[in-house]
C-alpha cells in the first residue's frame, strides 16, 4: 500500500511499526456546537482510511480526541451561563450520535482534554527540563527556536519564524509563526486547574493531543489524520512537543484530507456556510446519501458540496441497493460459473489496487459499479453459487465503503415477513383496513410491498 504523507511531501510505501497493526490518531471535535459536514468529511475520510485496513487484514487501535476544554467552548458555556462540563457533555453526547448515524466505525477511545490535565502538567514538565519551554506572565510556551525542524510539516521555512514572540490564541495563521502556549495562566471568568509549578491555569490545545496519543498509542506510532487545515499550527505544534520531549520520531505517516467548501470557500462555523448533519436530515435526505457523497470524491481534492451531489449519490446508491434487491429475487439453478467468479475476483483484485494507490475511491468505486454493470447483463446465467459469491464481494466492499443500510436500524426481515402474512390474511377476511395500516405502518419504516405473480415480495424505496 502506498499513500501521500504531508510529513515527506510525496507518496510513501505504507511499513507499520509492528506487524499486522496500526496505531491511528485522529483529531476529534472541539464540543461547543453541532459538527458540520465539512467536519465530517475529515472523519468519514478518517473512517474509509481505518475501514480499508481492517478490510486488509491490519488489526488498528484508533484514537480519537475530545477537545472539552479550549477558547470556543468556554466562550460558549459563558454565553450560555452553564458550566463547560454541561455544554461540553450535549455536544459530545450528540456527536456520538452523528457518528452512528453516519455509520462511522467507532474509535477505541475517545479521550477528552479535560481528563488528561495530569498528564498534559508532565509533559509540559519535560519540555520545561529539556530546555524547550520558558514561563513567562504566568503561562508556559514552547520556544520554536529550539526546535530544529519545527516548520517541516507545513513548510515553513526558518527565516519566517517569529521566535521570541508569544501568543496566547490557540489558532493562528502560517504568517505569523510564533511560540505557543502549552499552559495559560488563569483568567476571570475561565475553568482552570491547579499545577504546583505553574500556578492555576488551563493547557493549550496542541499539548491535549502530544499527551492523549502518547497515552493510548505510545510516543512513536504510525499515522495521524486530520483536516488540511490542522497542518498548521496544530500538528506542527504536536511535532514540536512530543519530539522534543521524547526525543524519537513521533509519527510515520501524516494523512490530512482536503475541506469541504462552498463556492470555493472552507465550510466553516465562522463563515456562516455550514450544515449541520441534522439540517440536512430535515431536509429529507438519507445519512447514507451524506456519507457516499463526502467518501465518492478523492481525500486531498477540495469536495464541492451541493445537494445536486446529495441527489447524484441518491442515485449511486439506488443503483446498489436495486441491484442487490434483483439478485435476491432471482430462482437460480444449483452450481458456479467460473467466468462470474473470474470476473468478480478481478474486479476484487482492481478495486484493492486502486484503494492501495492513495485510496483511490473514485477508481475503486468505478470497479465498483462496473461489476454490478457486468452482471446485471448476465442476471440469467447466474447459479445459486454465484450470487452468494456476489452478495459476500458487496459486503466485502461494503465493509470498507459503509453505504448500504444499517441493518439494526431496520426491522429484522422475519417480522417483515410476519407484517406481510398478517395483511395477507386480513386481506383475505377483507379487513382492508388492517390491510392498509400493516402497509402504511411498513412504508413509514422505507419498506415497499410489491404484489407479484408469486405473492408479495418487499424492498427498502
Ligand atoms: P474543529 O472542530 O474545528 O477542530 O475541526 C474538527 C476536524 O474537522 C478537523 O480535523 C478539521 O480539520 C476538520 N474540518 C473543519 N472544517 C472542515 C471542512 N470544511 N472540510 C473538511 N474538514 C474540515
Ligand atoms: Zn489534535
Amino acid at each position: 500500500m502506498k499513500f501521500y504523507n504531508t510529513l515527506t511531501n510525496k507518496v510513501d510505501e505504507f511499513h507499520e511499526i509492528d506487524k499486522g497493526k496500526i496505531g491511528l490518531y485522529t483529531c476529534g471535535p472541539t464540543v461547543y456546537d453541532y459538527a458540520h459536514i465539512g467536519n465530517f468529511r475529515s472523519y468519514i475520510v478518517e473512517d474509509l482510511v481505518k475501514r480499508y485496513f481492517l478490510y486488509r487484514g491490519y488489526n488498528v487501535n484508533h484514537v480519537m480526541n475530545i477537545t472539552d476544554i479550549d477558547d470556543k467552548t468556554i466562550r460558549k458555556s459563558n454565553q450560555m451561563g452553564v458550566s463547560l462540563n454541561e455544554v461540553t457533555a450535549i455536544y459530545i453526547k450528540a456527536f456520538l450520535e452523528d457518528v452512528e448515524t453516519l455509520n462511522i466505525v467507532k474509535a477505541d477511545v475517545y479521550p477528552r482534554a479535560t481528563e488528561h490535565i495530569n498528564e498534559m502538567l508532565t509533559l509540559i514538565d519535560k519540555l520545561m527540563e529539556k530546555g524547550f519551554a520558558y514561563t513567562k506572565d504566568n503561562s508556559v510556551y514552547f520556544s520554536i527556536a529550539k526546535f530544529p525542524e519545527y516548520g517541516k510539516l507545513a513548510n515553513i521555512s526558518r527565516e519566517n519564524l517569529k521566535t521570541g514572540v508569544s501568543v496566547d490564541s490557540d489558532e493562528y495563521e502560517k504568517d505569523d509563526v510564533t511560540d505557543f502556549v502549552l499552559w495559560k495562566g488563569k483568567k476571570e471568568e475561565e475553568p482552570f486547574w491547579s499545577s504546583e509549578k505553574y500556578g492555576e491555569g488551563r493547557p493549550g490545545w496542541h499539548i491535549e493531543c502530544s499527551a492523549m496519543s502518547s497515552k493510548y498509542l505510545g510516543d512513536h506510532f504510525d499515522i495521524h489524520m486530520g483536516g488540511v487545515d490542522n497542518i498548521f499550527p496544530h500538528h506542527e505544534n504536536e511535532i514540536a512537543q512530543s519530539q522534543c520531549a521524547t526525543g524519537e520520531q513521533f509519527v510515520n505517516y501524516w494523512i490530512h484530507c482536503q475541506h469541504l467548501v462552498v463556492d470555493n470557500q472552507k465550510m466553516s462555523k465562522s463563515l456562516g456556510n455550514f450544515y449541520t448533519l441534522r439540517d440536512i436530515l430535515d431536509k429529507g435526505f438519507d445519512p447514507m446519501e451524506i456519507r457516499y457523497l463526502l467518501i465518492s470524491s478523492h481525500y486531498r481534492k477540495m469536495l464541492n458540496f451541493s445537494f445536486d451531489g446529495l441527489l447524484q449519490a441518491r442515485q449511486a446508491l439506488k443503483r446498489i441497493n436495486d441491484f442487490i434487491f434483483t439478485l435476491n429475487g432471482l430462482n437460480p439453478a444449483e452450481g458456479e460459473t467460473v467466468a462470474i467468479t473470474t470476473l468478480l475476483n478481478e474486479s476484487e483484485a482492481h478495486f484493492q489496487s486502486d484503494m492501495d494507490d492513495d485510496f483511490n475511491i473514485s477508481g475503486a468505486l468505478g470497479v465498483f459499479f462496473d461489476f454490478i454493470y457486468q452482471i446485471n447483463l448476465k442476471l440469467q446465467e447466474l447459479k445459486k453459487q454465484d450470487i452468494k459469491n456476489i452478495l459476500d464481494f458487496i459486503n466485502r466492499i461494503d465493509s470498507v465503503i459503509g453505504v448500504l443500510k444499517q441493518k439494526e436500524e431496520k426491522m429484522l426481515d422475519a417480522e417483515i415477513e410476519e407484517k406481510i402474512k398478517q395483511r395477507q390474511e386480513a386481506r383475505k377476511e377483507k379487513n382492508f383496513k388492517l390491510a392498509d395500516a400493516i402497509r402504511d405502518e411498513l412504508k413509514s419504516k422505507g419498506i415497499l410491498l410489491i404484489d407479484t405473480p408469486d405473492g408479495v415480495r418487499w424492498k427498502y424505496e
